[in-house]
């Protein structure tokens, strides 16, 4: 009975902690994220990496560094758990994302969501931004010293995260992450490796959406990105076999003093 009490206590103070970390960041604290978080911690108190997240999108809200600030209605910061294997780099924001303040809401979204379901994974190893993180005036392509002006929160976004696989969305992204790169019709599915980060250019799913071929192409291509991930997974599991026996052994060295 006592038990059961204090379950019940838990769970309320967890709905609670909940509740107001999405009202404190209701377009960046996602119910995955918290949720992702305080199960796995079994704390009240938010993880060091889920805090610095939250610190960079906090920055990016307050953004004035290029004209884009001034007909927003909002930034448009990343969406998505600290811990997602993927990350997807498109545009921009349009429209809807200015007002809602995600990235990817809509059709777009929805198809790269099928996506990412398509190779046994869920949206909570999803991670979502944009090379540009306001919108556009008219939906017009972001140009290059805005591009410019919001590149470091997307280098900082990266380095945090440390995602296995970061998807490019379209030609936009492409110049941005692989300037020096062949086109996206040449890449698209292709990994590439630049500084210890692996990169897989994709078409936009906005232009996948009334375009079967293309649609077929973004599937089919996403299978090669499952392949990537259980290779970085591969990897991972030697590194800590390795780094597990490199213990054993620095332990029977100190019994051998
Ligand atoms: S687009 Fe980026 S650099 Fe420009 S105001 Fe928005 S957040 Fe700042």
């Amino acid at each position: 009975m006592q038990l059961c009490n204090v379950r019940r206590r838990t769970k309320a103070k967890f709905i609670g902690r909940r509740s107001s970390l999405a009202q404190a960041h209701p377009s960046v604290c996602t119910p995955e994220l918290a949720v992702g978080y305080l199960y796995n911690r079994r704390s009240m108190q938010l993880a060091p990496t889920t805090e610095q997240l939250l610190e960079i999108h906090g920055r990016i809200r307050a953004c004035v560094a290029c004209r884009l600030h001034e007909t927003r209605t909002q930034a448009v910061p990343g969406y998505g758990p600290v811990e997602a294997r993927i990350m997807a780099v498109g545009e921009a924001p349009g429209e809807k994302e200015d007002q809602q303040g995600r990235p990817f809401v809509g059709a777009a979204g929805k198809l790269l969501t099928e996506l990412v379901e398509s190779i046994g994974l869920t949206r909570r190893d999803l991670y979502i931004t944009n090379t540009v993180r306001c919108r556009p005036p008219g939906n017009r392509d972001p140009e290059p010293d805005e591009v410019s002006a919001c590149s470091h929160f997307l280098d900082e976004q990266i380095a945090l995260l440390r995602p296995d696989v970061i998807l490019i969305l379209g030609r936009h992204a492409l110049l941005r992450l692989l300037p020096e790169s062949a086109g996206i019709s040449r890449l698209h599915g292709e990994r590439v490796v630049r500084d210890d980060r692996v990169y897989v250019p994709l078409y936009h799913p906005a232009a996948a959406l009334y375009n079967g071929s293309l649609r077929e192409t973004l599937f089919a291509d996403m299978q090669r990105v499952r392949a990537y991930l259980d290779e970085a997974e591969s990897l991972r599991a030697a590194r800590r076999a390795t780094a597990g026996e490199r213990e054993s052994a620095d332990q029977l060295s100190l019994f051998a003093l």
